[in-house]
C-alpha cells in the first residue's frame, strides 16, 4: 500500500535519499509494509540505481528516528519473510560446516548412475 500523505511526509524527512547512489526519494516512493503503535515498517526502492532499502521508522513524543538497511528483496518478499523467525548461529555454523567438508563436495561432483 502506497503511504498517505501525512505519513508520507514523515518518512521521506526520515529517509531523503538513496544510501548508495544519494539520489533523493520521491514522497511518494515509499511503501508501507506493517504499522503498529508509531512504528512503521517501509520498503523503499531508488528509481535510479535500483537499490531497496527496508526502514523501521518511529514516531513517538520523544521526536522521530529511522534506521534502514540495504536489501536485495522487493516489497513483496519483504512482506512475506517479515514474521519469520531468525536465523540462529547454530544453523549458520552448521551450513558453513556442511559447505566446508568433503562429503558435501564429493555429493556435488559424483555422477547420478
Ligand atoms: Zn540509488
Amino acid at each position: 500500500m502506497a503511504l498517505a500523505n501525512k505519513k508520507s511526509a514523515e518518512v521521506h524527512g526520515l529517509i531523503p535519499c538513496c544510501p548508495s547512489c544519494e539520489t533523493k526519494y520521491g514522497i511518494f516512493s515509499a511503501k508501507l509494509l506493517a504499522e503498529n503503535n508509531g512504528m512503521y515498517l517501509v520498503h523503499v526502492n531508488c528509481k535510479k540505481c535500483r537499490t531497496s532499502i527496508l526502514a523501521l521508522v518511529t514516531n513517538n513524543q520523544l521526536g522521530s528516528s529511522s534506521f534502514c538497511l540495504v536489501t536485495d528483496l522487493n516489497s513483496e518478499e519483504s512482506l512475506l519473510l517479515k514474521d519469520k523467525t531468525s536465523v540462529h548461529l547454530d544453523e549458520v555454523l552448521n551450513l558453513h560446516e556442511l559447505l566446508n567438508s568433503k562429503k558435501f563436495l564429493k555429493t556435488l561432483t559424483e555422477e547420478e548412475i
